[in-house]
């Protein structure tokens, strides 16, 4: 059943060394061996040539190289990529490529389904499934990764897909680790940003893992009533004890932090909304990044009309609120993330191919 093996993604550096040893070997094979599979984008234990053949039909033994299979590839027309993967429990998961300029961004996810029940996010309609494992969110960046051409990498890295990542912050970490550490995709922190609902424990244990990594606060509105209503579960956090754990990871790190606002027409975007929204923010070390609603068929939100999101920056801007508006990306193949598996899930599709919608697209 050489299926049920264990993904080797699930293991960092450290744990492929111990393994290594384990087999008479010496450590530092695990360096080579993550040289193959993050740097060369190999598939196949065969293909690691400076490996001794013996080691790897050890490794083939005990290991396949991906536990995951792509069901869905799909292509927008402005270069974005998206995947849905099949893991290995028939659950799916989503990630995203997005090309703009230089920059080559991922967008990967933390959880089957979520548990946060935003109202306006596709991500939670069905729910908590659970928590994806390290190796399956190593999956999801190997397997982006290999959709680049030989000389483009990975630049910069968004945990904004679907799931709460700092509900699963253990798996994150570890499988963020395996970015930076020698070996790796060679990426630094620095340009890795966690997106969280804001919860302010878990927000402090983040500054403390001595890692410069970005941290995104998802707030929405301006004011406990109106995010309870969004947010269902700020009515047991509440927007002081969320920014209070915004300041300490400021002082603890010295990352400036970002504050994001899904706008939606009529909910959250007039401009007492966006006065409120200065005036909480004003003389904190603060970003707002405001995102128009990317609209979901099940879902009774929109994204607000041209001229109230302009009034909304002014506003911000004019109180010394820096504020930037997120570009849309891959609407043509519902690339907000949970928009895929929620199709897949609603139309009961079992796709087990490759389907891209790129014909019409030149990527
Ligand atoms: N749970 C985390 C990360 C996942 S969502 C969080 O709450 O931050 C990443 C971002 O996308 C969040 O700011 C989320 O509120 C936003 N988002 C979710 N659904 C959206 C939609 N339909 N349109 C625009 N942004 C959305």
């Amino acid at each position: 059943m050489t299926t049920q093996l264990p993904s080797l993604c699930e293991l960092t550096r450290d744990e492929l060394a111990l393994w290594c040893q384990n087999h008479g070997e010496q450590p530092y094979r695990a360096d080579q061996i993550r040289k193959w599979l993050f740097g060369k984008r190999v598939n196949d234990f065969n293909a690691m040539t400076d490996i001794s053949a013996g080691l790897r039909q050890q490794l083939a033994h005990e290991f396949v190289i991906f536990s995951s299979e792509i069901a869905t590839h799909q292509k927008s027309s402005d270069g974005t990529e998206k995947l849905l993967l099949r893991l290995r429990d028939g659950e799916t998961t989503e990630c995203v490529l997005m090309r703009e300029d230089d920059r080559r961004t991922i967008c990967i996810s933390t959880q089957v389904g979520c548990g946060m029940g935003c109202v306006f996010c596709a991500s939670g309609l069905l729910g908590l499934s659970r928590n994806l494992t390290t190796g399956e969110i190593v999956e999801e960046i190997l397997r982006l990764d290999r959709l680049l051409p030989p000389l483009e990498r990975i630049t910069n890295v968004v945990v904004m897909g679907m799931g709460e990542p700092l509900a699963n912050l253990p798996h994150l970490l570890k499988a963020l680790a395996t970015l930076d550490e020698k070996g790796g995709l060679g990426m630094s922190p620095r340009r890795i940003t966690i997106s969280t609902v804001g919860l302010p424990e878990k927000i402090r244990e983040l500054s403390q893992v001595g890692k410069p990594y970005n941290l995104a606060i998802s707030l929405h509105a301006p004011n406990d009533t109106l995010r309870s209503e969004l947010v269902p579960v700020n009515r047991n956090i509440g927007i002081d004890a969320i920014l209070a754990a915004a300041d300490d990871f400021f002082q603890e790190t010295g990352r400036r932090v970002t504050y994001e606002y899904v706008v939606l027409a009529e909910r959250n975007d007039s401009a007492e909304q966006a006065r409120e929204l200065a005036q909480l923010l004003r003389g904190r070390n603060a970003h707002v990044n405001l995102i128009p609603m990317n609209s979901v068929s099940e879902l009774p939100y929109h994204d607000p009309a041209a001229e109230r999101l302009r009034t909304f920056v002014e506003i911000l801007e004019s109180s010394g609120v820096t504020t930037t508006v997120r570009k849309r990306k891959g609407a043509d193949i519902d690339a907000a993330c949970g928009q895929l598996r929620l199709r897949a899930a609603s139309a009961n599709v079992e796709p087990i191919t490759t389907v891209s919608a790129s014909s019409q697209n030149p990527a």
